[in-house]
């Protein structure tokens, strides 16, 4: 009834279903404030308050044409906004021309992965990573590869290029990672860059870096360093689904590194993608919302402290964990082997945490701390007596 490969893709997240099931099941017999929810990376935070005033100001407008269709690649005001912020972060000459309106960084993935890849073509994504990609992949006929990273979740260069072949198009990061919050630093992006040249040399095609960023705004401490210096060929997509809190919204872009010597070739084309894969333009109401938002982000020190907080009590609790530059995600190790089980001992505590093996990271768990602060701390007995029941 039902394609084969939707069938495939269904049974392979029934544990994320399962997962939610069982949230919600306990969420409706204990109530939700008693439930310390881990699971999601749905931001808590409201959006800054110039969100509202701009949006307040957006539903008074009557200018004929501002909510029908656009150009695909969105409203010209609105890449040169972005373009100017992305400029200013990638250390590059960066134009409106280079910056194309997406449906969040999904929607940007799709329109990237679309435009580059023939079937059976290899994406090489380092492990653990967001499992969407997974499908995102399939839904272009491409074949999702991976490579370990180092234990303390770098890039592990190494692992990379053994595992890069004739088929590799894309080499696919994430920084500041989810589900390890790890931000990958300038050296280790330039040594990258060198491999892939060198690579695609070898191989007589280009293997593009593409850089999944949403979480670029939250870090702590560092600053998320640029990719286009490090590489020509790169590609970055931007959500503004946890910086401003607005996922629903369904809003990102696409940035092209304006030193590739075929970025309007690919400007081209991906804007064609995105309109074909039937997203037509980038939602109009969010994009003009954006726009009037380049230099504003949620509190990113609430997140902070709830990593302080998090990560110290699981320390102090015997929990083996790297604390994390940015993005709202901790991935601590399992104390036990199966880290299915572990998250099934910290569920009786009515602890909520997805096991590493969801993002191809077996033997720990994620915890998504954009929850209130008042969560992690009541939570952080239950995970005392969790590690104590398993340890002995
Ligand atoms: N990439 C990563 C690493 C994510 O964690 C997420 C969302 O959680 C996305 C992409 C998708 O984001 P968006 O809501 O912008 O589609």
């Amino acid at each position: 009834m039902i394609a084969k490969r939707v069938q495939d893709a269904i049974e392979r997240s029934s544990w994320i279903r399962k997962m939610f099931e069982d949230g919600a099941r306990l969420k409706g017999e204990l109530g939700a404030e008693n439930v310390f929810d881990f699971s999601l990376g749905n931001p808590n935070l409201p959006p800054p308050d110039k969100f509202y005033e701009v949006l307040a100001n957006i539903a008074t407008e009557r200018i004929p044409g501002i909510h029908g269709y656009m150009p695909n690649a969105g409203f010209p005001h609105v890449r040169k906004a972005v373009a100017g912020r992305v400029a200013r972060e990638q250390k590059s000459p960066v134009t409106a021309d280079n910056i194309l309106m997406t449906v969040g960084a999904g929607g940007g993935l799709n329109a990237v992965f679309r435009t580059l890849l023939e079937a059976g073509d290899e994406i090489l994504v380092p492990a653990p990573f967001f499992v969407e990609y997974v499908f995102y992949a399939d839904n272009h006929y491409a074949v999702l590869k991976t490579a370990p990273t180092t234990p303390e979740f770098d890039l592990d260069l190494d692992a990379l290029e053994r595992e890069i072949n004739p088929k590799t198009r894309i080499v696919l990061i994430n920084t500041p990672n989810n589900p390890t919050g790890r931000v990958y630093d300038i050296d280790t992006l330039s040594a990258l860059g060198e491999l892939l040249t060198k690579k695609s040399k070898e191989y007589g095609h280009i293997i593009y870096l593409v850089s999944d960023e949403p979480y670029r705004a939250i870090a702590y401490d560092v600053e998320v360093p640029p990719v286009f210096p490090t590489y020509t060929a790169s590609i970055i997509c931007y959500s503004f689904s946890k910086d401003l809190s607005m996922a629903g919204e369904r809003i990102g872009y696409i940035a092209i590194n304006p030193a590739f010597e075929g970025r309007d070739l690919l400007a081209g084309a991906m804007t064609l993608s995105i309109r074909v894969l039937g997203f037509v333009n980038a939602p109009a109401i969010a994009q003009r919302l954006v726009a009037e938002l380049m230099d504003e982000t949620v509190d990113v020190d609430y997140y902070r402290a709830n990593r302080d907080l998090l990560y110290d009590g699981l320390i102090a609790a015997g929990y083996e964990c790297r604390k994390p530059e940015g993005a709202f995600y901790l991935f601590p190790k399992s104390p036990i082997e199966d880290d299915v089980a572990f998250c099934r001992e910290l569920q009786k505590e009515n602890i909520l945490a997805v096991p590493g093996s969801g993002f191809r990271g077996p033997g720990h768990f994620r915890l998504a701390y954009c929850c209130s602060h008042d969560t992690v701390k009541r939570s952080l007995p239950g995970f005392k007596r969790a590690i104590e029941r398993v340890t002995g």
